[in-house]
């Protein structure tokens, strides 16, 4: 066939049978671009990384410790015979549920240790200052952080007044409202009233020497507690040398409010807390983290904290004269430090280098100072591609999920460009993908399916891209070779506008806007362009608010709730149509939980029936099993030693801590008692084991629960688990999970739904199914608000805002709003082309 000459190698596989893969062998190609394609559930990532990755991580473990190996093993030995001819590999996936560590743009790619050197080494000092280290331009370090705030920009202040909102109130009252709430707080107390302080006295008229004192002091005295009883009953108690109920510790309402900000595990105690502290900018470093030494060497005339906050695109316009060695600045240096000279130019090389892969993937709007729980994980992976492309490693295979998430069709091709290079440098590249445009761009495709689930894991086709259009079985092909959807060109009419005005927020500086209600509307733009920020945060927030709803939007990006009050500053108002808009559904790509005890079953709300279902059953009346002995939540029924989890976590040294199932129930979640009961044969945790494909049938006698079952079948995850811990769920899973709980609900109109990028992660096929559910939603005389990047979405709109024209301060503008025919014409607009070519 000539294969051999095209490609270097093949890495063969035998036998894979990881999750719903059938017992698959195939080939595939070393240092080419090899695109996995298949329905949602197919088994593409069990293959690509369930399988391969996993693999190629098996065998790098095997030369670590045992420790880990061990550990490690439990978790990932993939299930195949063999796979011969394996490179190592490295994975860039996007994030699955659990919270991503704080970094920034500047430490994933490096860049900031470049930078940190250059100002180290080839800055401009104040005359008489002595050089000093690249660390000490770190807030991370003791030699960079500003002495006044430790590094962190901001002073936290905990005072009288947020510690005790209400001073009228007595102490017994809970007038020291920072004090925890339940057993703790009496218990403070108590140990008050030992020390002869009149807790029924209201606050204010306590004395000054004693207020203070329970607010502020650090000591923490050990005294008898006597609960219940009066100081002077107390005073008698300990003069006799009765004994005490127990010994308490005092603390007082800062160290509290501080030790727990500080070390708390739970985010909502560290919220809870937060509310008592006020937070400023730092008076010394104004907000800049670095001690005043570090900030007074220039480069370019910037300080580095300064330069950090520029957007990259920028940073490339200053480098530039630097690194081809035109720069004024480098001649004035010639003649003082000649020896800096080829300092600078080199790291301005280096630095401009790095800058341009960021630049090429479309990310030139991002700051070095831009935190990465901020952004999309979209933004990261391609973050994290680019820093590979310049990392200089051959011979590796890279394993991407979806890269193409988040990105307009301008953005992928310079996606491709960053693949390309990453290829030619001698690397494999494994990419899962539904973008037709990659797809096409494949050396190789494999097409796994024809289903999902149990229907699916065949390899329909393994082999080059023009040999896929013989596959009749694959759903695929048809959307490459023949797409001839033709779109409806009969948009909807609005019954009503929802006006914006003055918006002001990220790079959209006093924006009108006019969103039509009753029809479905996509918002377009290249990645960076604004979209997010209009729909996802200015227009939630200013509707929630208008409804009375507390939307929470920066809850789950593990920032500091203290910084949360900072980035809502924004002008805009809605000046009219809100009396169309009678709720709010935010369908987002957020986890529908953190830990395993949440799932499919639990959040849809299906599992209060199920559990009822067992409840009803003869052998648990006969012991009078409630509901609840059902629950995983629950002491009654669950395994005690995961409480319910079914998984125990494992911290390792330097590794990120894995989950693995517990010893005790074996993963099941329940006691044995509890497993003895069952419906139809099952017990609960065979039920919760059922793909929901499976359940629609056992459970076809019950119709509340069958018709629950269709709606997340319908909006195409029929292949997963009912009892599928959140944990293992994609972001586009969860978000189709929301939209079904949402679309199991009665529907009355006038609400309007806001979703990012709902098509991420899923099939053209499944977009079509996803599609007639919104519409359906529609026709109920509801609102649909998409961004979206999917030509066949956007063509099927019945409107469509265009954003940009560029990414950042290029962009923000409204280029065009109109029925999809128009915006296909209108000029300037870089969604024109692409779209123009669906119509
Ligand atoms: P795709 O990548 O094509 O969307 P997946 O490989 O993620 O599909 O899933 C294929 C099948 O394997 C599905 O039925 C899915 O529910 C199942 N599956 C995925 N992850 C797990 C897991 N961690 N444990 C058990 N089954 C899983
Ligand atoms: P899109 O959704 O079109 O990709 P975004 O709305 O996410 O674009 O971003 C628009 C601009 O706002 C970009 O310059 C981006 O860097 C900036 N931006 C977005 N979110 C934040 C944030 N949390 N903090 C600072 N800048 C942000
Ligand atoms: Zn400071
Ligand atoms: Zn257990």
């Amino acid at each position: 066939m000539g294969l051999e000459k095209k490609f270097s190698g093949f890495v063969s596989v035998r036998g894979a049978r990881e999750h719903n893969l059938k017992n698959v062998s195939l080939e595939i190609p070393r240092d080419a671009l090899v695109v996995f394609t298949g329905v949602s559930g197919s088994g593409k990532s069990s293959l690509a990384f369930g399988t391969l990755y996993a693999e190629a991580q098996r065998r790098y473990l095997e030369s670590v410790s045992p420790y880990a190996r061990r550990l490690f093993n439990q978790m990932a030995i993939p299930e195949v015979d063999e796979i011969e001819g394996l490179p190592p590999a490295v994975a860039l996936q996007q994030q699955r549920g659990a919270a991503s560590t704080r970094s920034s743009v500047g430490s994933v790619t490096t860049l900031s240790n470049l930078l940190r050197m250059l100002y180290s080494r080839a800055g401009e000092y104040p005359a008489g200052q002595a050089i000093i280290y690249a660390e000490s331009f770190s807030p991370n370090t003791p030699e960079g952080a500003c002495p006044e705030c430790h590094g962190l920009g901001r002073v936290y202040e905990v005072t009288e007044k947020t510690m005790v909102p209400d001073d009228t109130l007595t102490i017994r009252e809970k007038a020291i409202a920072a004090w925890p709430s339940a057993w703790q707080g009496q218990n403070q107390r108590d140990i008050l009233t030992t020390m002869g302080i009149d807790i029924d006295t209201p606050w204010k008229d306590l004395p000054k020497k004693d207020r203070d004192w329970i607010l502020f002091t650090e000591e923490q005295p050990v005294v008898p507690v006597y609960s219940g009883y009066s100081h002077e009953e107390i005073q008698r108690f300990i003069k006799n040398k009765r004994q005490p109920d127990y010994m308490g510790t005092f603390t007082g309402a800062r160290r509290y409010v501080r030790h727990t900000f500080a070390n708390t595990q739970s985010a909502l105690m560290k919220k809870r807390v937060s509310q008592y502290m006020i937070s400023s900018e730092c008076p010394l470093c104004h907000g800049k983290r670095l001690r005043q030494e570090s900030l007074a060497i220039k480069f370019a005339g910037y300080d580095i904290a300064d330069i950090s906050r520029l957007a990259l695109n920028k940073l490339a316009i200053i480098f530039s004269p630097y690194a081809s060695g035109e720069a004024q600045a480098l001649k004035k240096m010639a003649t003082n430090h000649p020896e800096k000279v080829v300092v600078a130019k080199r790291i301005a090389e280096d630095f401009l280098a790095r800058l341009q892969v960021v630049l090429d993937l479309g990310l030139g709007y991002l700051t070095i100072e831009r935190s990465t729980p901020t952004l999309s994980p979209g933004e990261l992976q391609r973050l994290r591609l680019a820093t590979q492309v310049r990392s200089n490693l051959f011979g590796v295979v890279y394993v991407l999920d979806e890269p193409s998430a988040g990105l307009h069709p301008a953005d992928t091709e310079a996606l491709l460009r960053a693949l390309d290079k990453l290829k030619a440098s001698g690397n494999s590249i494994f990419v899962v993908e539904h973008e037709i445009d990659v797809i096409r761009h494949a050396d190789w495709i494999i097409d796994v399916g024809p289903a999902a689930g149990e229907k699916g894991g065949h390899i329909l086709y393994s082999g080059l891209p023009e040999g896929l259009r013989e596959v009749t079985a694959s759903l695929t092909r048809h959307y490459i070779y023949d797409d001839t959807t033709k779109h409806k060109n009969d948009p909807r009419q609005p019954t009503e506008w929802l006006k914006l005005e003055g918006v002001i927020r990220n790079n959209l500086s006093g924006l009108n806007v006019a969103f039509p209600l009753g029809v479905l509307t996509s918002v377009t733009g290249v990645s960076g362009s604004g979209k997010s920020t209009l729909v996802s945060q200015v227009l939630v927030e200013l509707v929630a608010d208008q409804l009375g709803l507390q939307i929470d939007i920066s809850d789950e990006t593990g920032a500091d709730p203290l910084e949360k009050t900072e980035v809502t500053t924004l002008g805009g108002q809605i000046v009219d149509g809100m009396k169309g808009i009678k709720r709010l559904v935010v369908v987002d790509q957020k986890p529908i939980g953190r830990t395993p005890r949440s799932n499919l079953a639990t959040y849809t709300g299906l599992f209060d029936h199920v559990r009822k279902l067992f409840a009803t059953t003869p052998l648990a009346k006969s012991r009078k099993y409630d509901a609840g002995q059902f629950s995983f939540n629950v002491a009654k029924g669950r395994c005690p030693h995961c409480e319910g989890e079914g998984m125990v976590m494992v911290e390792l040294l330097f590794l990120p801590s894995v989950y693995t199932p517990c010893p005790t129930c074996g993963g099941t979640r329940y006691n044995p008692k509890t497993l003895e009961v069952k419906y139809k044969d099952k017990n609960i945790a065979e039920v919760l084991g059922l793909t929901v494909d499976e359940a629609v049938n056992f459970f076809d006698e019950e119709p509340v629960i069958s018709r629950a079952l269709d709606v997340v079948r319908e909006v195409g995850l029929g292949y997963l688990r009912l009892g599928q811990p959140a944990t293992e769920l994609s972001g586009g899973e969860a978000q189709r999970i929301k939209l079904a709980t949402e679309l199991q609900r009665a529907q009355h109109g006038q609400t309007l739904y806001v979703l990012d990028e709902p098509t991420t992660g899923l099939h053209p096929s499944d977009v079509e199914r996803l599609m007639l559910q919104l519409n359906r939603l529609v026709d109920a005389g509801n609102t649909i608000i998409l961004v979206e990047h999917d030509m066949h979405v956007i063509a099927s709109s019945d409107w469509v805002i265009d954003i940009g024209p560029g990414a950042g301060d290029d962009g923000g503008k409204i280029v065009a709003a109109d029925i999809p025919m128009n915006i296909a014409k209108a000029k300037h607009s870089r969604t024109a082309p692409y779209l123009a070519k669906h119509l």
